[in-house]
């Protein structure tokens, strides 16, 4: 029993614990799927935003070569490279200030004098001036217009941008080359405010400004940049944009080679704080296309980001969040606005956490469930293979008892024989023999009848000769021969009579089986106070019959199962007293097949009290449930 215990409890208990464990394991990389789901599907918006201020960069980009190609439409490009500053903000409604310049260096526009007027182009002049005039190399970023739209395709540039890869081509030679010129540029000039912006720049390009949740903290820039002269930016291509960081804010330098001028760049300064009327266009028009389907609420913020990790714009317009830096899921803009990021954040982060939350309880809640079946499924197989076991064991000791019941009477009936038809029995003493084998046939044909009529009981083959007959007469006639042996194996019996009739309607010879069953137990089971009563009465409709004795009684908790086919609470081996188990089943079923029924009380002053009670003749007993009586003992 403890090995199908053990079976059971490490081949289906152990291995459901386990793969529960796993399976609740796993709701963890689930909610980090779903965690990771949810960011993809909020990094589209990013993406978006970005693309769109990109794009938006194009198209002044786009306008500005326009204006460009409708001026040298109008004038030759030598006669226009001169006023070309003053011609642009005529034509042009940006703040842009517009320079031309040739392929030595050489710059047209803007003149001394537009610096002298105008403190715009003179501050422009201080400047770019150096840089545009290929006197000195700087750290830029430069996008071709093909890829303005792409934000993070940049990335795929780096190798020929050099920027931060370590090895390349001859692109990326010539550019390492500028880029330890400018640093020694800046020591040879011992320029000061040149080196903090160098080391500003070189900060900002290590890291990103924001640390969005969903990707590495603090992750690199995918940003492409450079250090190179002026003319090294714009040696390939006929038009781009050249981005670099003065004075720690961000100056856009658009150029143009016109095919006209091959020899010529025109071009213009933009600074990115003259944009901010073009930021309202970043997002989408309606308020419901960032709403949550279910409530109506908006479910996150999105922002675009300057270099400085500041919010331009946002929307919902007027919200604010605790932390611009830490985003749900930032998108870089891309070289096109170098270190701005477009950002989204979420306005109910425990939502997330929640539907995890739930993923999770559901799941424990269904493996729960599973191991609950599992263990009760289990335990049913067990408590069966049990209650089976018990019955083989019972039919097994049923066997062995009824063998050891059938050798007794035999034996003592054999030698009794013996003795007499040797001529070994004296005379005087052959009545006691004769006697003696008599009742161990009697004793032997009521146990072949209890195993016979128990046998057609189960089988339901056994017809009951049911007719009206007065139990108190079949005991006057049962009485005597019962009393006498009793009295013969030392009992102290009475038969208490209350009623001098009790009808009932029943099969003669199987009620007196059930109450030569019950005497007999009475004798055996009566121990040392030999004492029997035989107790007959009316109650209400019920005609009652107890056998009382005064031995130790059932043991407690077996009161039910003393019933039940086989069982014996005193078994033979360390009780020495004899028996099947069978005589209370029988007694329990003849007695519930005339609609009455048997019960066991223990005596209050010690002892057993069986007693049987049948309907009265003339009550209706079909479906009889007869409240326990108290009998008197
Ligand atoms: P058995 O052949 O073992 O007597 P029974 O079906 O007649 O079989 O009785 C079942 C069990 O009930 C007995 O083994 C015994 O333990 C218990 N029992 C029956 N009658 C008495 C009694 N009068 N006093 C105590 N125990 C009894």
């Amino acid at each position: 029993m403890k090995k199908s215990l053990l079976v059971l409890l490490l081949a289906v208990l152990l291995p459901s614990l386990l793969l529960g464990w796993l399976a609740l394991r796993s709701t963890e990389e689930q909610q980090i799927v779903l965690e990771r789901r949810t960011a993809e599907l909020y990094q589209k918006e990013t993406d978006q935003v970005a693309t769109t201020a990109s794009s938006l960069i194009n198209e002044q980009r786009r306008v500005f070569g326009e204006t460009l190609r409708q001026l040298l439409a109008e004038e030759k490009p030598k006669d226009l490279a001169v006023h070309f500053t003053t011609l642009l903000r005529t034509r042009w409604p940006q703040p842009a200030v517009g320079f031309a310049i040739d392929r030595t260096g050489h710059l047209f526009a803007p003149t001394t004098r537009d610096a002298a007027l105008n403190t715009q182009c003179r501050q422009f002049l201080e400047e770019n001036g150096a840089f545009l005039g290929n006197r000195t190399a700087a750290t830029a970023y430069a996008v071709p217009p093909d890829e303005l739209n792409r934000p993070g395709l940049a990335l795929q540039r780096k190798m020929e941008m050099g920027g931060k890869s370590g090895t390349g081509n001859k692109g990326e030679q010539s550019l390492s080359k500028a880029q330890s010129k400018e640093e020694d540029n800046y020591q040879k000039r011992g320029n000061a405010k040149d080196q903090a912006l160098a080391d500003n720049q070189s900060q900002k390009e290590a890291t990103r400004n924001v640390a969005p949740q969903q990707q590495p903290a603090g992750g690199d820039s995918q940003l492409t940049w450079a250090t190179a002269e002026f003319r090294e930016f714009t040696a390939e291509g006929s038009e781009g944009v050249v981005n670099r960081f003065v004075e720690d804010r961000l100056n856009m330098i658009f150029w143009v080679r016109p095919a006209v001028a091959p020899e010529m760049i025109f071009g213009c300064l933009l600074r990115v704080e003259d944009l901010r009327p073009q930021w309202v266009n970043l997002f989408p028009p309606t308020e419901t296309d960032y709403s949550s389907s279910t409530k109506g609420d908006p479910e996150f913020i999105l922002a675009l980001l300057d270099d400085k990790a500041q919010p331009v714009a946002v929307h919902p317009a007027k919200s604010a969040v605790q932390e611009w830096k830490k985003p749900f899921v930032a998108t870089e803009v891309g070289e096109a606005l170098p270190h701005w990021e477009a950002a989204l954040y979420l306005l109910h982060p425990e939502r997330l956490r929640d539907s995890a939350r739930h993923l999770r309880r559901n799941l424990s809640l269904l493996i729960a469930c599973a191991l609950a079946a599992i263990a009760i499924g289990g335990w049913v197989i067990f408590a069966d293979t049990r209650r089976q076991l018990a019955l083989a064991q019972k039919r097994t000791d049923f066997v062995s008892n009824v063998s050891h019941e059938l050798k007794t009477p035999l034996t003592s009936i054999r030698m009794f024989a013996e003795m007499m038809h040797s001529g070994r029995a004296s005379t005087e003493r052959q009545p006691e023999y004769l006697r003696i084998i008599m009742v161990e046939a009697e004793r032997l044909t009521r146990l072949i009848n209890n195993v016979l009529d128990f046998a057609k009981l189960e089988r339901r083959q056994r017809r009951f000769e049911m007719r009206p007959l007065d139990l108190h007469e079949m005991l006057s006639q049962l009485w005597p021969a019962q009393e006498l042996h009793l009295r013969e194996a030392g009992f102290a019996a009475k038969w208490e009579s209350a009623e001098p009739s009790l009808p009932v309607v029943g099969d003669e010879d199987a009620l007196a089986q059930v109450l030569v069953n019950l005497l007999s137990n009475a004798e055996k089971y009566g121990g040392a106070t030999k004492e029997v009563t035989l107790h007959s009465y009316l109650a209400g409709d019920w005609v009652c019959v107890s056998v009382l004795d005064r031995g130790a009684g059932v043991p407690a908790g077996e009161e039910a199962k003393i019933f039940e086919p086989f069982y014996r609470a005193h078994d033979s081996l360390s009780s020495g007293i004899p028996g099947t188990g069978l005589g209370l089943a029988l007694a329990h079923r003849v007695i519930r097949e005339h609609g009455g029924e048997i019960v066991y009380h223990a005596r209050p002053d010690g002892g057993s009290n069986f007693t049987i009670r049948l309907p009265k003749a003339g009550r209706p007993n079909a479906g009889a449930t007869p409240e326990m009586l108290s009998s008197k003992s």
